[in-house]
């Protein structure tokens, strides 16, 4: 395997990597931590570091707490067009800078340029969608059956917000959950991944720049996560906690909030089935495999995990999938041409290199990949394993790579059965040209998101979310994104 240069992309504005490590983003300032401690950032195509951010402490999440209480009033009380409007203004810089914030993503994160990219836009679209759903906020109004009172449901923003999110998306997942906070006129704390922090901080100097007033978003970085957000979740002022990460840790979470009873939304970790049937398009099905497998380099939670092959085109679907596998140009994230950039960390190669080793060693024969090449970088090649066992450790955990394990199967009872056996249920693929199978077949998966005949889900317009350990509530789609941060009051009244 050779990994490719480091060459710039020619055309990316180069972001201002100071102005993104200058400090703590609170109450509209940039500053210190109070422990004086930092966070290094590293560049996962080297190994080297990159910049360092401030190592936040309790006394400065107590800061963000009054800082995020002290601006709620006038937030709440901001007209919803001038929300709207404030909204629409960070979509419009997002798109505007794109260049620069896919290149800093690309740089702290590793993933290829073309897939930061793809996150800007998505990302970006986060504020235009809810900038449009800021002045759409009904209430209700009825008749109580018994004819006795009328009943008035009232929506409003459910407080002050604890938003935390992983690396793997550094911007979408943030303004996922920043911007329809913000439409229903709630602040937020925003606690962004360790690893990839740099790309937070962006977006907070544009939110300040497109009007977000001071204390309406806050941002902090810290390497002791525990302690910082339990101090923030045991503060009576905080309502919400709106948590993107691995189950593991949505579920020490949610054991903490309900300390205080506070609402949670948790999307949490998935282990897509990708269902190929006899009767698919094999092009089209190779199609969707290599962006459902591909896109972040495997590091998505909608990342197809298990990819159940029917025995008919079991054979051509294997050989196809491992030909575009290995076609694909491995190198830094920056690199314009690159296809497949590095692993976040180290860990995570050695994570992947384990769960590999551990299907081999079961019986599963590798066509293409397989081996984790030396530094530096923490890079894992394209991998497809063909007769994978069930008993595979892959079978069951989060690959997190770009890795795709091939199991066959022969009837669509076998197939369900298959894909259903997991603790989680984010998202699923079907490619069948059988459009009553491909319904049929989507009803009966447990998962919160269907991709019939295609290899992506993800649409700010459309609900997003999981069944099962997967997670709680749903983030996009009309109103169910925003409706995770209003709270119902229902008045009844007579006249
Ligand atoms: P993670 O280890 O759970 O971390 C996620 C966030 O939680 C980070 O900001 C992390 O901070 C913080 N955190 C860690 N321990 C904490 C604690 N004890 N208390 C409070 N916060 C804590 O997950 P990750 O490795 O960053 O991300 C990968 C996981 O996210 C995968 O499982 C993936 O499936 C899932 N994911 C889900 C979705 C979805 O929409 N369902 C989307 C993207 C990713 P530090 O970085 O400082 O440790």
């Amino acid at each position: 395997m050779t990994i490719a240069q480091k060459t710039p992309h020619p055309d990316h504005q180069m972001p201002d990597i100071d102005a993104a490590s200058r400090g703590l983003y609170i109450d509209g300032a940039w500053r210190p931590s109070h422990s004086g401690q930092v966070i290094d950032v590293v560049d996962p195509s080297s190994g080297e570091r990159l910049a360092s951010v401030p190592d936040a402490t309790i006394e400065d999440a107590r800061l963000s707490i009054d800082a995020a209480a002290a601006a709620a009033p006038s937030w709440r009380a901001t007209p919803p067009r001038r929300r709207s409007e404030v909204l629409r203004r960070c979509f419009e810089l997002m798109i505007e800078r794109s260049e620069m914030l896919a290149t800093l993503i690309s740089m702290e994160n590793g993933k290829a340029l073309r897939d930061a990219r793809s996150e800007v836009a998505y990302a970006a679209e986060f504020f235009r969608w809810n900038a449009e759903e800021a002045v759409r906020i009904t209430g209700e109004f009825g008749i109580a059956p018994a004819g006795a009172n009328r009943i008035i449901v009232d929506y409003q923003p459910i407080g002050i917000c604890l938003l935390i999110t992983p690396w793997n998306f550094p911007a979408a997942m943030a303004t996922r959950k920043i911007a329809p906070a913000l439409a229903a006129g709630c602040t937020v704390i925003l606690k962004p991944a360790s690893e990839t922090p740099l790309t937070a901080y962006a977006l907070a100097a544009i939110y300040e720049e497109a009007g977000v007033p001071p204390g309406v978003v806050n941002v902090l970085t810290t390497t002791t996560p525990g302690p910082v957000t339990a101090e923030v979740l045991a503060d009576p002022r905080v309502r919400k906690l709106s948590f993107t990460g691995s189950t593991g840790v949505g579920r020490l979470l949610l054991a903490q909030a309900a300390q205080h009873v506070v609402s949670c939304s948790m999307e949490l970790g998935g282990n897509a089935p990708f269902l190929v049937f006899d009767d698919a398009d094999l092009e089209a099905s190779l199609d969707g495999a290599m962006i459902a497998k591909m896109r972040n380099a495997g590091e998505a939670c909608t990342a197809a995990n298990r990819f159940y092959v029917q025995s008919g085109i079991y054979d051509a679907f294997a050989t196809g999938l491992s030909k575009r596998m290995a076609a694909l140009k491995i190198g830094a994230g920056v690199d314009g041409a690159t296809e497949c950039g590095p692993m976040i960390t180290r860990k995570a190669v050695e994570k992947i290199g384990r769960l590999v080793e551990d299907s081999k060693m079961k019986g599963a024969r590798v066509l293409c990949g397989g081996e984790a090449p030396e530094g530096p970088g923490f890079f894992y090649p394209p991998t497809v394993l063909v007769d994978v066992p069930t008993t595979s450790e892959m079978a069951h955990e989060e690959i997190f790579g770009p890795v795709a394990p091939l199991y066959r199967f022969n009837t669509e009872e076998e197939a369900i059965s298959r894909a259903n056996d997991t603790e989680y249920g984010l998202a699923a693929y079907v490619y069948t040209r059988d459009l009553a199978r491909g319904l049929r077949v989507s009803t009966q998966i447990e998962a919160g998101m269907i991709a019939l005949n295609r290899g992506l889900v993800s649409d700010p317009a459309a609900p997003f979310g999981g069944v099962k350990q997967s997670g709680l509530g749903r983030e996009g789609g009309q109103h169910h994104g925003i409706a995770e941060f209003m709270e119902a009051k229902y008045i009844a009244t007579s006249f």
